[in-house]
């Protein structure tokens, strides 16, 4: 599966004597963990004005903190036209509580129903939910750096 391909391609990279800052590769135009670049930015660098020069296409992982508006949801297929970014999906991770097992749809930091910490997200990964606990390791590390870009309803 390609996200383990990230792990095993910094691996070998490292072997090979190449200079690598991460442990793990990720498909993103910019740093994951920078709370610096907006989504509109990434649009941007998703867009035409740069991918005309790959033959391996791309897609953009829009990362958020929380669903948007229909209004909002709406905007962004604007920002996507006006930028030629053909491709591209939003994660908005959802939280599991691991001992009453409920489910949200939002990204939090403790169950909302009985308060615990023990929990997990669950990520969209190639058409698919998956929990990030079953991720390979080191792609755990990675996407617990991920930023999730907080919107303004
Ligand atoms: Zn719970």
């Amino acid at each position: 599966m390609a996200e383990n391909l990230g792990v095993k391609n910094a691996k070998w990279d490292k072997r090979d004597g190449y200079k690598v800052s991460r442990d793990c590769y990720n498909s993103y135009f910019y740093i994951v963990e920078d709370s610096d670049t907006q989504p509109i930015d990434k649009f941007i660098l998703h867009g035409t004005k740069f991918t005309k020069y790959l033959d391996g296409g791309s897609a953009l992982h829009l990362n958020l903190s929380e669903h948007l508006s229909k209004k909002q949801y709406r905007n962004l297929l604007d920002v996507a036209m006006i930028n030629k970014c053909p491709y591209w999906t939003i994660n908005v991770p959802s939280t599991v509580c691991n001992d009453c097992g409920y489910i949200s749809k939002n990204y939090l930091d403790h169950c909302p129903k009985c308060g615990s910490k023990n929990i997990d997200f669950v990520t969209r990964v190639i058409g698919y939910l998956k929990r990030v606990s079953k991720f390979a390791t080191e792609r755990i590390k990675e996407a617990k750096k991920r930023c999730f870009a907080k919107c303004n309803k």
